[in-house]
């Protein structure tokens, strides 16, 4: 008897699902709700595993919908305190470098769902119950994305219950610090509700070696201000906002704008 020949798995250009992803998604959240954060729950972690799973496991990764991942958001019952919620755009690394030091910030990583996924691939395959460890879809491949849908749920759920103020970290060393179709412009800011979120404050900080450049007043970021203003809610703008340099002057004390202004 000629063994039954084993499916072929989809092809896809990205790179594969993050070895050992199931272990790590497990680890993180036991190193979150015991560790990082007690009081949320480690007893959860097991079936949030499995919900994780169930999103996309035997799936055409290009074929998830919002509602795959609506099991496991709902395990998840956690609210960020008014005032702490720090969105970002291009400027990852120093939003979470300057989240961890402040300490009391929360980032979208900084919360169980994103911590859970952060840096991480992952994908399934129609013809098997592995998630698919040689290629996964690039995130321009196809619109129904198994990552870029999660982020967009976990993103538009996490904009959705901010409140108070609200800060945003963009890079004003690229020309444009705010697009319109990126996470956060097309997802986060509409998701804000202008009923508990009374202001929208954005720190565009410079590469501590690039030129400045008052970013503020230039054309992407006013875009961004009208914007803002018609959602009725008040936008105001920092240059370099000085705690957030004080995090890039760690790696570069010489510069002169780390000088202490005593
Ligand atoms: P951004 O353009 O810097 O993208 C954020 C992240 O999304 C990137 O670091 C990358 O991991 C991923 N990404 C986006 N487009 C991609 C592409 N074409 N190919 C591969 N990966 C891609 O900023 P953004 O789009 O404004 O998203 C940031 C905001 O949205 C944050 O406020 C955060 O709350 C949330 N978010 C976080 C992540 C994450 O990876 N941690 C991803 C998406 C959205």
């Amino acid at each position: 008897r000629s063994p039954t020949p084993t499916p072929e798995a989809l092809a896809w250009n990205g790179t594969g699902s993050t070895r050992n992803l199931f272990a790590i998604v497990l680890g993180r959240c036991y190193t979150y709700t015991q560790l990082l954060r007690p009081g949320l729950g480690s007893e959860a972690c097991p079936k949030i595993l499995d919900a994780f799973k169930s999103a996309f496991i035997s799936k055409n990764p290009c074929d998830i919908m919002k509602e795959d991942y609506q099991p496991l958001v709902d395990l998840v019952n956690q609210t960020v305190p008014c005032n702490k919620s720090l969105f970002w755009s291009k400027s990852k690394e120093l939003a979470h470098q300057y989240s961890w030091v402040q300490g009391g910030m929360f980032t979208l990583e900084d919360t169980l769902l994103g911590y859970l996924a952060d840096d991480l691939t992952w994908c399934g395959d129609p013809s098997s119950v592995e998630p698919n460890y040689q290629s996964c879809p690039r995130w321009n491949e196809c619109l129904n994305h198994t990552g870029s849908v999660f982020w967009k749920v976990i993103s538009q759920k996490f904009a959705e219950s901010a409140c108070g103020v609200v800060q945003v970290m963009l890079n004003g060393s690229l020309s444009k610090p705010f697009h319109k179709s990126s996470t956060f412009g097309s997802v986060e800011l509409f998701s804000l509700d202008p009923r508990k979120v009374h202001t929208l404050q954005a720190w565009v900080m410079h590469d501590i070696r690039g030129n400045y450049s008052d970013s503020c007043s230039g054309p992407s970021i006013r875009e961004l201000e009208s914007i803002v203003n018609k959602r009725n809610i008040t936008f105001t703008c920092q240059n370099n906002y000085r705690p957030a340099r004080l995090v890039q002057c760690v790696k570069n004390i010489e510069h002169s704008s780390c000088a202490s202004k005593i």
